[in-house]
């Protein structure tokens, strides 16, 4: 069934954060009316970006030590939009709760990461202004319990700062799709309907669901891990596979006021262990991600294994991509250890110890593995250069754009949006005005 009501200027497929995010940068600061999203489940931001799947934290940069400073730059660029917008919404309604405010420090033990943190601090408390260096005494005030039980001569120092963003983002696609509709009260938004097939013709895209289907004259793929696969299908990305990163979590009764975070290992594009509050619940203290590779696009959804291989590609070069990264020494002790943190009996006694580098007096019977919780990241692999790459990834094909988005994808959402809609202009021959300067006005 086509029908001309169902023609669009720019179709988005996926309903997570970050095509609801696209979806209202185009309502708002576009006159672009003809405007899609298609989401195969029943409501919005129910895969990873749902709080249960991930770390709720709006990434800065600032106590992520594993970025460089142009990675710290960029990322802050874009979540400073995302702030903007919820410090906004937080205005015009209080009860949307949204977000939740609390310290954050990241916290060096030891001699040498109290070394490599002062040293750092030289160079990024000029990005982040509010950053602040703290010892022992000052630590303990924050986060009595990180001091607490900790041996007296074991070095501590913390960049902490107030800017500790703990974002439920699931709500925040709510939020993005009702200004959407408030802008523009045309736009077509289909639940549970599945992108089944995308043909490219000459100046459009017939985009087959399970529902029908439907012409657009440009499309952005916005479906996570999927995105590679659905890439792949249309002869794009060719070169690049996914590890699959699942991450689970570890719950206590409140232990922390604010979110701390431990000192990442450089090689690794995934976050250090850290223990942050709940964003609804200050009382519950969540630690975690951990990091395992798993054979699926989506956790706790076992018919996503087919679709992962397919995403993989079944050809040797990704298998010897993945044999190169993953027994990498630093990897692949790092991949063992966090697949047995999973496990029962023996996972909670092995991921205590991780958690004592934060609470050293924390008990066994304190933690408690969250069961269900945590999503997986679709980790880059790049099968030309072998490496495993650090974020998101973005290919930009005719007419159309595939968004593959690890950590910290939800932080940077609106950045993303940014730059699609840029190049989404470019697509529709600039028939359509983006109104970059209201943008920058409002989020930058
Ligand atoms: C353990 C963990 C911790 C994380 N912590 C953080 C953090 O603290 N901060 C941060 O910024 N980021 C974090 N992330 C990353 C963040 O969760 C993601 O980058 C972000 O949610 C990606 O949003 P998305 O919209 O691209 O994907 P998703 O939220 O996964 O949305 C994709 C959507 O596409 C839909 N879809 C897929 N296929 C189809 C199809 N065929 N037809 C129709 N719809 C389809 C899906 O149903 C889904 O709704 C974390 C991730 C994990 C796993």
């Amino acid at each position: 069934m086509s029908n001309k009501a169902t023609d669009y200027d720019v179709l988005i497929i996926g309903g997570g954060v970050v095509g609801t995010a696209l979806l209202y940068t185009l309502s708002k600061y576009t006159d672009i009316r003809k405007l899609g999203l298609i989401e195969k489940y029943s409501d919005f931001g129910l895969v990873n970006s749902a709080s249960t799947k991930n770390s709720q934290t709006l990434h800065f940069g600032d106590i992520e030590t594993n970025y460089t400073l142009d990675k710290a730059k960029s990322v802050k660029r874009m979540s400073d939009m995302v702030m903007k917008y919820l410090e906004h919404e937080k205005q015009s309604d209080n009860d949307l709760m949204l977000f939740t405010k609390y310290s954050k420090m990241v916290l060096a033990v030891g001699r040498k990461q109290v070394e490599d943190l002062s040293k750092r601090f030289t160079t990024f408390s000029q990005l982040f202004p509010n950053l602040r260096m703290i010892k022992r005494d000052e630590i303990g005030k924050i986060e009595p319990r990180v001091v607490e039980g900790r041996n007296p001569d074991q070095e501590i120092l913390a960049l902490v700062t107030e800017d500790g963003y703990t974002v439920d983002f699931k709500r925040l696609c709510h939020s993005f799709v009702e200004n959407a509709r408030k802008e523009n009260p045309d736009i077509n938004i289909l639940l549970d309907t599945r992108l089944v097939k995308i043909v490219k013709n000459k100046d459009h895209f017939t985009v087959r669901t399970d529902k029908g289907e439907f012409h657009a004259t440009t499309v952005v793929i916005a479906a996570g891990g999927h995105s590679l696969m659905i890439a792949k299908s249309m002869g794009y990305g060719k070169n690049l596979s996914i590890l699959s990163m699942a991450g689970s979590f570890y719950t206590a009764p409140k232990v922390l006021n604010g979110k701390v975070y431990t000192i990442q290992v450089a090689k690794l594009p995934f976050a250090a262990i850290h223990g942050d509050p709940e964003v609804h619940d200050e009382n519950v203290t969540r630690f975690g991600p951990t990091a395992k590779p798993i054979f699926q696009l989506e956790r706790h959804n076992g018919s996503t294994f087919f679709e992962y291989w397919k995403t993989f590609g079944l050809g040797i070069n990704p298998i010897i991509s993945l044999f190169k990264i993953i027994f990498d020494k630093v990897l692949f002790r790092y991949i063992l250890v966090n697949v047995l943190y999973d496990l029962p009996f023996i996972g909670k006694r092995m991921f205590i110890k991780q958690i004592r580098m934060i609470v050293p007096s924390v008990k066994l019977n304190e933690l408690k593995y969250a069961k269900g919780i945590g999503g997986t990241r679709p980790q880059i692999v790049n099968n030309t250069t072998r490496k495993l790459e650090m974020g998101e990834a973005k290919l930009i094909g005719d007419k159309i754009i595939f968004n593959i988005t690890p950590s910290p994808g939800a932080s940077t959402c609106l950045g993303n949006a940014y730059s699609d809609t840029i190049a989404l202009m470019g697509f529709l021959d600039n028939r359509y005005k983006f109104n970059k300067e209201a943008f920058e006005k409002d989020l930058m």
